[in-house]
């Protein structure tokens, strides 16, 4: 049954129409019952980065909740101050478990195809998974991908690496810091840290099993370039070895920062709100603001694993704390020899 405006619609077409075969196929058109259609679009979405393109994948979005994972200090967020979690999500028109998105990307240097991150795969169930899709949509092949670069080895940024027991990038070595390499893939330290965390061990080992059987896991030391124009940037707190990449070409320049925000209406008022999973929630907060400071000072684009899809923004100063501007959405087509793709991080004057 059609709502009466549809039927009225129809008739009001035919009425207008001059031939009867119009008239017919029109009021088809109009009356057809379509389906709800459920699904979303494909989740990526590209931009120019000096010579470099960027795309943002998504892997999928998933319910976060907020009361048990934000903290403050010693304590949870909701004990050290009742009702901000709240107040900062209901300004944002957000509640509690906030849906939040997870987010990889991946840079065409053109020379090298470098996957940042590689979202949950198996191990966050059907809220994850959706990469390697993503992947396809934008136009490439997991097989093309030459290197995945992790930011650290929680299970939402490892765990796309993996297709069941194989490598989901057959070509491709994985990079990440030796640091978070050696404490997640360590019985040791599964066994000394809290049950909670077992899972994100478990899970780290077992993506990771078919690039360590085929020695195409090459964990590096610290900071440093590890491909022409992507840098590594040692952030420890969130994990030991956690990493953020500075993706820079012609001037232009990306942080892709890993797990700086997890819930971004919350932690960019108020930067000293850590979350759970932070191996070190002090240092965690110290870097967060000072790559809030930092990336707002310089004017670079940020590329954040867990900011609403695409997760590509600026950072400005707002009262005591930070905001977020997301990169104005562009769609223009690209013509070949033509119209070039969007450069959103290029500073404006240059
Ligand atoms: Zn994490």
């Amino acid at each position: 049954m059609l709502p009466s405006s549809a039927r009225l619609f129809g008739r009001t077409v035919c009425t207008l129409a001059a031939v009867a075969a119009l008239c017919t196929a029109t009021a088809v058109q109009v009356h057809a019952a379509a389906p709800f259609a459920a699904a979303q679009a494909p989740g990526w979405y590209r931009i120019a980065l000096g010579r470099y393109e960027v795309t943002a994948l998504l892997d999928g979005t998933h319910p976060f909740p907020a009361h048990e994972v934000l903290m403050r200090g010693q304590d949870s967020l909701d004990k050290a101050s009742p009702g901000l979690a709240d107040r900062l999500l209901a300004a944002a028109y957000l509640k509690a478990p906030v849906e939040g998105s997870i987010n990889a990307f991946l840079v065409n240097t053109g020379a090298k195809l470098v996957l940042i991150d590689s979202g949950a795969g198996t191990l966050y169930g059907a809220d994850g998974g959706h990469l390697l899709g993503n992947l396809r949509a934008a136009g490439y092949l997991p097989e093309q991908v030459d290197e995945v670069l992790l930011t650290h080895l929680h299970a939402d940024h490892v765990g796309g690496v993996a297709l069941g027991t194989a490598a989901a990038f057959p070509n491709a070595v994985v990079r990440v810091s030796g640091i978070d390499a050696k404490y997640w893939l360590s019985a040791a330290r599964k066994a000394a840290a809290p049950g909670f965390l077992g899972p994100m061990f478990d899970g780290a080992r077992a993506s990771l099993r078919p690039y360590i059987a085929s020695g195409r896991l090459r964990p590096f030391d610290g900071a440093g370039v590890l491909e022409e124009g992507i840098t590594a940037v040692p952030a420890p707190g969130h994990t030991p070895g956690h990493t953020g990449y500075v993706v820079e070409s012609d001037g232009e320049r990306l942080l892709v920062w890993g797990d700086a925000v997890h819930v971004a209406a919350v932690q960019f008022p108020e930067p000293d709100v850590t979350v759970k999973y932070d191996s070190d929630g002090a240092q965690a907060a110290l870097q967060r603001r000072r790559w809030f400071a930092e990336t707002a000072q310089r004017g670079d684009c940020v590329a954040a694993a867990h900011i609403s899809f695409p997760g590509l923004g600026h950072i400005v100063p707002a009262g005591s704390g930070y905001q977020w501007l997301p990169l104005n959405h562009i769609a223009r087509a690209p013509v070949a020899g033509g119209v070039p793709l969007p450069h959103p991080c290029a500073l404006p004057g240059k």
